[in-house]
């Protein structure tokens, strides 16, 4: 991997990223401050993520709680307001250490998770949905049929506020592709939100990444979770 020290590569690629999320969202007739970006810091050094806080980032994601809370509490001194998501899949024994550490869950996929983040959350812990749209086999998420189930299952659950649905869509050549994985994705979350239970406020769609954000944009996202066109291709 090249190292470009003071991380000038970051600044390049930020200001970038920055630009086409705008213009996606002037595309789609939105507001490009309505679309958050998550930096995903996954695999990137905590110098090179300090750099992206310095450019003003102040959403990080990261898919595993170990290195999330490392990074969490190597950065505690530089960046006391940067908010801390978890993107990756949960394993309801790391339930108390994610509860800790993150701002947001993207990725309750399950009750028994969900059960054991309620049981650990002191206060209260905004969470997605993660759906698998797509169905692929090698995703995690409940299938969109599921998602009211779980939704009525845990929004009864204490200290934790269901605020949207997350979702991957397939790695494909041509972004247009997952187009119809985002339309379904924002279409679930209109209809779960008709439900009107308690306490749920769908309003944070998690969709689009480096392959496919701005088709995510233009399909109603407003948490887009993008690593390497910010950070550079990770290794392995
Ligand atoms: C790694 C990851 C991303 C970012 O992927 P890029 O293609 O590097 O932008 C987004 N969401 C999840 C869940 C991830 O694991």
């Amino acid at each position: 991997m090249t190292n470009l020290g003071a991380g000038a590569d970051i600044d390049v690629n930020l200001e970038r990223v920055r630009e086409r999320i705008a213009r996606a969202a002037r595309r789609a007739g939105r507001a490009p401050e309505d679309v958050r970006l998550v930096a995903v810091t996954k695999g990137v050094p905590v110098d090179r993520v300090r750099r992206a806080i310095e450019l003003g980032v102040s959403d990080l994601g990261e898919n595993r709680v170990q290195e999330g809370a490392a990074k969490r509490a190597a950065l505690a001194g530089d960046a006391p307001a940067v908010s801390w998501h978890l993107i990756g899949h949960l394993q309801t024994n790391k339930a108390g250490r994610a509860a800790e550490t993150f701002d947001l869950i993207h990725s309750v996929d399950g009750v028994r998770v969900a059960e054991a983040l309620s049981r650990r959350v002191s206060g209260s812990l905004p969470v997605l949905l993660q759906v698998n749209v797509s169905g692929e086999a090698s995703k995690f998420g409940v299938g969109p049929e599921e998602a009211g189930e779980l939704l009525r299952a845990v929004s009864r659950l204490p200290g934790l506020v269901v605020r949207g649905l997350m979702t991957m869509a397939p790695l494909v050549d041509d972004p247009e592709e997952t187009r119809p994985i985002f339309r379904r994705l924002a279409r679930l979350a209109r209809e779960l939100g008709g439900l009107r239970l308690p306490g749920v406020s769908l309003d944070l769609l998690s969709m689009g990444m480096t392959q496919d954000f701005e088709v995510a944009i233009s399909e109603g996202a407003n948490l887009v979770r993008i690593g390497s066109a910010i950070f550079g291709p990770r290794e392995g």
